[in-house]
């Protein structure tokens, strides 16, 4: 926990964009609902004034169906965020329609189509289809999640002229990108709000692993304590100083990580230079080991292995632990057959080649294949 020197009550809140709404800059992520204690976790948010609430369907569950039920004037309080997995304007409305449903709400306050790493599924028929249930008052604002290729995603949508907000993976370890920088930039200036995800930064490495690196966690924590925070407040603090962001949705699976996130939020004081350098400083030594998202891998490799998504599995599997192994499972026997079986022996020299991070990927898709075949 931070030091009692905060000098806010609630966490403070943001304007979403051009919306004119003002949201609370820590986001309540929907895959937080995963213990039974998830109504209190709503009752702790509320009293933080986390009032910006995301909904993951494979997830949430009956959560905010229950809370809403339970507390109908809560419902025009908060803020809920919502996707749909298509840009099929049949499908969205299928999957707005039972996401409503589900959820005990008659509108979204934030619908994005998830994920989107090429803006040019964003066609005229998705904005009429948008147009259309935006009138309906069954969504107020529209936009996307972007887990891939991201500044492209967010530059382009910056010139669409009907993108409202956009949820993009974005961490300390991405600060150091211009065009990531310089696209938040432009999606500001043209009114887009933007939620921050993946706002921990992990890795593809196991933790035993980075533990044996000349600075780990432990001895940052250490470091930070001094300071009165810890590794994980100071991330979301350095995600904070970047005044393009409207929220950070966060993981917050228990009440002692809601209240420590909500301290560090409360603290608006800027992170000090020894903190800025520590984070650095971690960043580069295992920046080899973080996959930036941008996608370049995947189009040299003559094999059609899908370095990309496997890395994203190793990161799920290898940060987030036995949760969701199944998930990850369902996800490696998508992959075709024959192309998982050439994982192995494929050729990577022309992708580690072209990596921005230099990250070793002939070790780690055997890594990935030996894992994740099991
Ligand atoms: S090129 Fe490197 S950083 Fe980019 S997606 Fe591939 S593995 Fe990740």
């Amino acid at each position: 926990m931070m030091k009692n020197s905060s000098i806010n009550y609630f966490v403070p809140k943001r304007t979403f964009g051009n919306t004119g709404v003002k949201i609370s800059k820590l986001c309540l992520g929907g895959g937080s609902f995963t213990g039974t204690a998830s109504q209190a976790l709503l009752d702790e948010a509320l009293k933080y004034g986390i009032d910006c609430w995301e909904i993951v369907s494979f997830i949430s569950g009956n959560v905010y169906y229950e809370y809403f039920n339970k507390h109908p004037e809560i419902r025009d309080n908060v803020f809920l965020t919502g996707k749909v997995y298509s840009a099929d304007p049949i499908v969205m409305q299928e999957q707005l329609d039972k996401a409503l449903k589900e959820n005990g709400t008659t509108f979204l306050d934030f619908l994005a189509i998830h994920p989107v790493d090429n803006i040019m599924v964003l066609t005229n028929d998705v904005r009429k289809w948008v147009e259309k249930v935006k009138k309906e008052k069954k969504i107020r604002f529209f936009g996307f999640c972007t887990h891939k290729n991201m500044d492209n995603c967010l530059s382009g949508a910056a010139e669409l002229g009907w993108i409202d907000g956009i949820q993009t993976v974005y961490n300390y370890r991405l600060q150091s990108i211009k065009s990531m920088e310089d696209a938040l930039q432009k999606c500001h200036e043209k009114g887009i709000g933007i939620f921050a995800v993946k706002s921990m930064g992990l890795t593809v490495q196991k933790k035993d692993k980075l533990h044996r690196f000349p600075l780990n966690e432990e001895k940052l924590n250490t470091k930070f304590a001094v300071h009165g925070m810890s590794f994980e407040q100071a991330k979301l603090k350095a995600i904070w100083q970047n005044p393009n962001l409207t929220s950070t949705c966060s993981l917050m699976p228990d009440i002692m990580i809601l209240q420590a996130n909500a301290s560090a939020a409360m603290d608006e004081h800027p992170l000090n230079v020894e903190i800025q350098e520590l984070l650095t400083e971690y960043s580069d030594s295992t920046g080899h080991y973080f996959c930036r998202r941008c996608g370049i891998c995947d189009t040299a490799n003559t094999d059609k292995i899908p370095i990309f998504n496997l890395m994203e599995m190793l990161m799920y599997s290898r940060g987030y632990g036995a949760k969701v192994k199944e998930l990850i499972a369902k996800r490696f026997k998508q992959i075709p057959i024959d192309i998982r079986e050439k994982i192995t022996d494929s050729d990577y020299s022309g992708a580690e080649k072209i990596c921005p991070q230099k990250m070793p990927i002939v070790q780690l898709m055997r890594e990935a294949y030996k894992e994740f075949s099991k």
